[in-house]
């Protein structure tokens, strides 16, 4: 495999069915010559593929992308003709059509039976399903604001989904493609058809609004384009990072319209939550994982959930290589990378920091040699997550810890592994408590 391009597409295999590889995705080449981080260009025998590819695939190669690259660059799908491409979205097969139905790229996978709903995104994802059944009449307009990977772009998607079903017109944009939108129009003296583009629609996605900070002009155009569509009761969702009194550089007036309909915030997933979208996740991509391999990825993923696929296609990708089914080992082999880069992160001092408060035991107590029964069950998890969450040495262990030597390490970890085995409720805390070291120093 020779280009980041290749390399994607053969990800997309994975993680889609065989018929659909073998039709069209088989059939892009990846032109990489004229690709930039932020641009990946692919190449389509036809407009008809062209146009399909870059409707049902474009949002997750970008994706793929970003699991790879860390930057999640627009994709577009083109038809090569002489030096010319020709862009599947502008080339319909008439111009009237391409004006009706707009580049809406939204990814069918992001549906509300796909989403899973826990205690963290529960508020969201209620709110979001009224939107879905009562458009421009519950709540416009829709805010959802929280972390990165947290579900937010899905259940705006999701909503846009069950509206597009309707035959409804629903634009999905990002405050860039929505100001390169703008000043296309502005220089080529169209703007009644930007304004009829965005004005016109029944559902506005506009996700990450945060990049709207400080972009006086575009925000001018954005209050437009949001009292036209209130006016009309056309619905509104909105996406950020931050609840709208904590954006900078956003005009009070936005601010204060953001807030008119429903602010919605998404919270880092619990772990059962995060075990819940590890099995979803595996029946979309149609991974075959067990009980005790999707228990180790949720202990290993931090709050971004976005890991997840990166994570299932690259388990995927190595166990077709190999030849050998995913078992335990197998993804602890596979994943030992993404966990030696944590692990370098974490310190046994943040272990003992969290373990002692969470279990409401001294750190002093933990180190010492008390075998009252509070102390010894801190001690054996502190121990335990030393072990597997940092990279120091048995016999470091035993030396901080105040034990003889590293055969009392390895005797404790048997030891444990032994009562996890036994003892369901042990086991979760420990998840648990694993989880939160590893959330807080990823941070
Ligand atoms: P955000 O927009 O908040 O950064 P995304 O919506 O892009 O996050 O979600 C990142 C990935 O995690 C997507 O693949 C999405 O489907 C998945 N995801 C996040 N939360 C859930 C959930 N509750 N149920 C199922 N999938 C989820
Ligand atoms: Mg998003």
């Amino acid at each position: 495999m020779s280009n980041i391009g290749s390399m994607v597409l053969q990800m997309l295999k994975n993680e889609i069915s065989e018929v659909d590889y073998k039709r069209y995705i088989k059939q892009l080449h990846y032109n990489e010559e004229d690709s930039k981080s932020n641009l990946a260009i692919f190449h389509a025998p036809n407009p008809l593929i062209a146009n399909w590819i870059q409707t049902k695939y474009a949002h997750k190669i970008s994706h793929l992308f970003e699991i790879k690259t860390g930057v999640k660059p627009t994709v577009t799908v083109c038809v090569k003709t002489g030096n010319i491409p020709l862009t599947a979205t502008s080339a319909p097969t008439t111009p009237v059509q391409s004006e009706k139905v707009p580049h809406t790229l939204l990814n069918p996978s992001y549906t509300f039976q796909n989403f899973v709903v826990g205690g963290s995104n529960n508020f969201a994802y209620v709110a979001s399903k009224s939107v879905s059944e009562k458009p421009g009449i519950v709540y416009n307009p829709l805010f959802i604001y929280g972390g990165v990977g947290l579900g937010k772009t899905h259940l705006m998607q999701a909503v846009g989904n069950v509206m597009l079903a309707q035959g409804k017109t629903v634009i999905y944009t990002s405050v860039e493609q929505f100001l390169n939108d703008f000043s296309r129009h502005l220089s080529n003296r169209t703007m009644d058809r930007f304004k009829d583009k965005y004005r016109k629609c029944d559902l506005l996605l506009i996700d990450d609004i945060q990049f709207l900070s400080g972009k006086n002009q575009i925000q001018e155009e954005f209050f437009h384009t949001f009292e036209a569509l209130r006016n009309e009761n056309k619905q509104i969702i909105i996406t950020s990072d931050k609840h709208p009194k904590k954006i900078g550089g956003l005009e009070e007036r936005l601010k204060s319209r953001f807030e008119w309909g429903l602010v919605a915030d998404i919270q880092p997933p619990e772990l059962e939550t995060k075990i819940e979208i590890i099995k979803k996740k595996c029946e979309i991509n149609r991974v075959k994982l067990d009980k005790e391999v999707i228990n180790y990825v949720a202990t290993i993923i931090e709050n971004n959930t976005r890991e997840i696929e990166g994570i299932l296609s690259k388990l995927n990708a190595y166990s077709q290589l190999m030849g050998v089914d995913i078992n335990i080992e197998f993804a602890r082999n596979v994943l030992k990378e993404q966990l030696t880069e944590k692990r370098n992160n974490i310190t046994i001092d943040t272990i003992m920091e969290i373990v002692s408060k969470e279990l409401n035991v001294k750190s002093s107590e933990i180190r010492s040699k008390s075998r009252n029964s509070n102390i010894v069950y801190a001690r054996r998890i502190a121990i335990y997550l030393s072990r597997n969450l940092t990279p120091n040495s048995m016999p470091q262990l035993a030396h901080y810890f105040g034990m003889k030597d590293h055969t009392a390490v390895s005797h404790t970890m048997k030891k444990i592994q032994e009562i996890m085995k036994n003892d369901e409720d042990f086991k979760i805390k420990v998840d648990e408590l694993s989880n939160k070291i590893s959330a807080i120093t990823s941070q």
